[in-house]
């Protein structure tokens, strides 16, 4: 059977991180929305103009233009083995399309990993963030360095300061979060899919918390 295994949490709260590590360790792929919206930006497609419109202000792209473009990377033949989520599903809309996306490939989410950090935290690591143009990875200027400041480890290509990480959106993007995207919390806790998971811990720490959750 697949894994399918989808990372919750606030924004800021690590599933980034996170998923980087874990998929190495389970090969399947990473899905993240977010970088998915970013690489149509930065390809200038239509969908990326519109989720820009959303992103920059810290709201939600419309749900359905969202499930579109995770049902159609979820066909991809890299899928076959699962996908970590990160990202999505966002709204209790697009908690049901998934649902309904796997069953149509006889395929379940094995189990939702829920990485729990206070508001102050949230904040405080989104404002030191730094993001590799070429492929999203993620580091912090004072808890994940890189090796070489403004230069990503892994492939070599220059960090930036992603314009949504800036003070204002931040609290738009956490108010968005706690309206939108927590009653998802309650919906995986009564199918019995929800791992509460401490993320104000060290980054090793919780990536071992996530692991014996999912094997
Ligand atoms: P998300 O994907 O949930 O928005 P990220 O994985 O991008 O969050 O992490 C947000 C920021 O916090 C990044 O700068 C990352 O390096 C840092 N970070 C992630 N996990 C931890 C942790 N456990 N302790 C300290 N900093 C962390
Ligand atoms: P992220 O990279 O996960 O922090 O997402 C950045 C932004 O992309 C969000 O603030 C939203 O504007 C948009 N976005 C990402 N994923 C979704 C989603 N599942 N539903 C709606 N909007 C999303």
């Amino acid at each position: 059977m697949a894994h399918f295994i989808i990372l919750l949490g606030p924004p800021g709260a690590g599933k980034g991180t996170q998923a980087e590590r874990i998929i190495k360790k389970l090969g399947i792929v990473h899905i993240s929305s977010g970088n998915l919206f970013r690489e149509n930006l930065e390809k200038e497609t239509d969908l990326g103009r519109l989720a820009k419109s959303y992103m920059d202000k810290g709201e939600l792209v419309p749900d359905n233009v969202t499930i579109a473009m995770v049902r159609e990377r979820l066909t991809k033949l890299d899928c076959q083995t699962g996908a970590l989520l990160d990202g999505f599903p966002r709204t209790p809309a697009q908690a049901k399309a998934l649902d309904k996306i796997l069953a149509e490939k006889n395929e379940s989410i094995l189990c939702v990993p829920y990485i729990k950090v206070p508001e102050d935290l949230s904040v405080e690591r989104l404002s030191g963030r730094w993001t590799c143009r070429e492929a999203g990875h993620v580091y912090h200027e004072k808890y994940n360095p890189p090796k070489e400041k403004g230069i990503c480890d892994i492939d070599g290509s220059p960090l930036y300061q992603r314009d949504d990480d800036k003070r204002r959106t931040v609290e738009q993007r956490i108010k968005v979060y706690s309206q939108q995207t927590a009653p998802l919390i309650d919906y995986y806790d009564k199918n019995g899919l929800l791992r509460t998971i401490d993320g104000t811990k060290e980054i090793d720490e919780i990536t071992e918390s996530i692991l014996k959750e999912i094997t």
